[in-house]
């Protein structure tokens, strides 16, 4: 994985990051295929699976024929209280005539309609005993939808009561059934984690590195995928202590690295200047000195001016003079740009 700066080269590394994402995506799908092919562990847990079936099914079916007698009885309530208004009046009408036929009686003292004056007093009584009657139906039904409303109450309460006691169980035997979830699936990534860290570390530059890098791409698919969204919460604390850790190993492993470069770059910075050009790869000088920095130390340095043939950071080469015709030419190329003569070999002669 060198940087190479010939064309073609370019553009076949890019063809093989292309293949290492294509290696990784037919893993995933494979990774996937696998696990749905796998016993399922994870059955989705309800509410009703903690419930007496029985009882709960009692209850709900007494709240719901309590809420339907409730609704009848409001309709036959209705009706009755129309019918009361309507014999109320009646008997207000009757009152009235009754009254102004007594007033017109006594007025002409006519003693031959006693018995008309027994007929309308019976006919009066006869209509305040209808409305009464029909007081009595509205009554009835009044307290009908009341004993029913009481009776969804209890059922409502005593169903919530068991719910309540079966969400308890739910809660707990959820979070045993998402930690069993998430070690199967540790089970599952831990390996391909560990043999995607050593790929990383130890062939990452070998010369099959777009297999390396895709087999990598797919762990860490399956780590963020297959694996984080598993990861039991504990009311947030299991994420946040996971997240921690990883930080903290992975910037300390960073520390590491950056001491580590620094350590050798001051080693190698110390070597003598032949030693250290042979050192580096042709490609990467090339690559430095295009960023205008030097190849040695990574330290930005004026290539232009023509006064500076040595790193003033580092001290190594950067411009020297051929030997048969002393021109100015890059310590770096291989060959003199004026007379084409081979640099590397007069230096080694
Ligand atoms: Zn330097
Ligand atoms: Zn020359």
């Amino acid at each position: 994985m060198s940087k190479s700066l010939r064309l073609s080269e370019k553009w076949f590394h890019r063809g093989l990051w292309l293949v290492a994402l294509v290696f990784a995506s037919f893993l995933i799908g494979l990774g996937g295929t696998v696990v749905d092919d796998l016993p399922k562990v994870e059955k989705q847990l309800q509410l009703s699976d903690f419930m007496d079936k029985t009882a709960s099914e009692a209850l709900r079916n007494t709240i719901k024929a309590s809420d339907k007698a409730v609704k009848e009885a409001g309709d036959v309530l209705e009706q009755s209280q129309l019918k009361l208004s309507v014999a109320r009046a009646d008997t207000v009408a009757a009152r009235e005539t009754f009254n102004n036929w007594l007033a017109t009686r006594r007025v002409t003292q006519q003693a031959d309609q006693d018995a008309e004056l027994i007929s309308r007093t019976q006919a009066l009584d006869a209509l305040k005993a209808k409305e009464r009657a029909a007081g009595g139906t509205v009554e009835a039904q009044q307290q009908l939808i009341l004993n029913a409303q009481q009776a969804s109450q209890r059922a409502q309460i005593f169903l919530g009561e068991q719910e309540q006691a079966a969400q308890k169980k739910l809660d707990s035997e959820s979070r045993q059934l998402e930690l069993r979830v998430f070690l199967y699936r540790l089970a599952l990534t831990l390996p391909l984690l560990a043999i995607a860290g050593w790929l990383f570390v130890k062939k990452r530059k070998g010369t099959y590195w777009p297999f390396v890098w895709g087999f990598i791409f797919f762990a860490l698919f399956a780590f963020f995928v297959e694996l984080v969204p598993y990861l039991p919460s504990y009311g947030g604390y299991v994420r946040y202590v996971v997240g921690i850790i990883i930080t903290v190993l992975v910037g300390r492993q960073a520390i590491v690295s950056l001491n580590r470069y620094l350590e050798k770059q001051k080693l190698a910075e110390q070597l003598p200047d032949v030693q250290r050009r042979e050192e580096l790869s042709y490609d990467t000088a090339l690559t430095r000195l295009s960023k205008a920095v030097c190849p040695g130390c990574e330290r930005a340095v004026d290539l232009k001016n023509p006064e500076i043939d040595f790193c003033p950071h580092c001290g190594i080469s950067l411009f020297d003079h051929c030997t048969p015709c002393n021109a100015r030419k890059s310590a770096f190329s291989k060959f003199c740009h004026v007379c084409g003569t081979n640099a590397i070999k007069n230096i080694a002669a």
